[in-house]
């Protein structure tokens, strides 16, 4: 059975792979082992704007998860030494995480720069996931081009992409 393609999943179901294709965004997996939930996300500029991350918790909650119980990792992406942003960007994300700002922005080279990952992690504390209950990669995928692809380092359309998954086996 394959799930409908989306920025988010879930389900409970053992020996099915949830996938995401990506090279910068963020990808998260999340776990609840107790209540037997599996979830990933997709959060891009946009997802993160829309504040995918704390959505797949709230879901996972309404689905029966206890919040102390569910554990998330977020894979590579790009990091904050190659995430320049434009003015208008800048702009879009103040007006929804300026109380993050100190946190996810740097002004480098005249340029704007955002640490999508942090930002990510800061949304999932703010959902209620405990601090313990968050990993995540320190790594930049633009940079560490010997491990990773990177949309922005590619600079065409078809880019290659890394997968992360995450299984329930029962
Ligand atoms: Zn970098």
């Amino acid at each position: 059975m394959n799930l409908p393609d989306a920025d988010g999943s879930i389900t409970n179901l053992s020996n099915a792979a949830l996938i995401v294709k990506n090279a910068d965004c963020v990808p998260i997996v999340y776990v609840d082992k107790i209540a037997g939930y599996i979830g990933i996300s997709h959060n891009g500029w946009r997802g993160s704007l829309k504040r995918l991350a704390p959505k797949m918790i709230q879901k996972m909650v309404s689905l029966g998860s206890k919040i102390e119980h569910i554990t998330c990792a977020l894979g590579p992406a790009i990091g904050l030494c190659c995430y320049e942003v434009d003015e208008d960007f800048y702009y879009e994300f103040m007006g929804e995480f300026e109380i993050y700002a100190k946190q996810i922005f740097q002004f480098r080279k005249g340029r704007w720069h955002v640490n999508l990952t942090l930002l990510n992690c800061l949304l999932l504390r703010e959902a209620g996931v405990k601090k313990v209950n968050i990993d995540f990669f320190p790594f930049c995928t633009k940079c560490d081009q010997k491990r990773f692809f990177s949309r922005r380092r590619a600079k065409h359309e078809d880019f290659e992409r890394m997968f992360n998954f995450i299984v329930k086996f029962k």
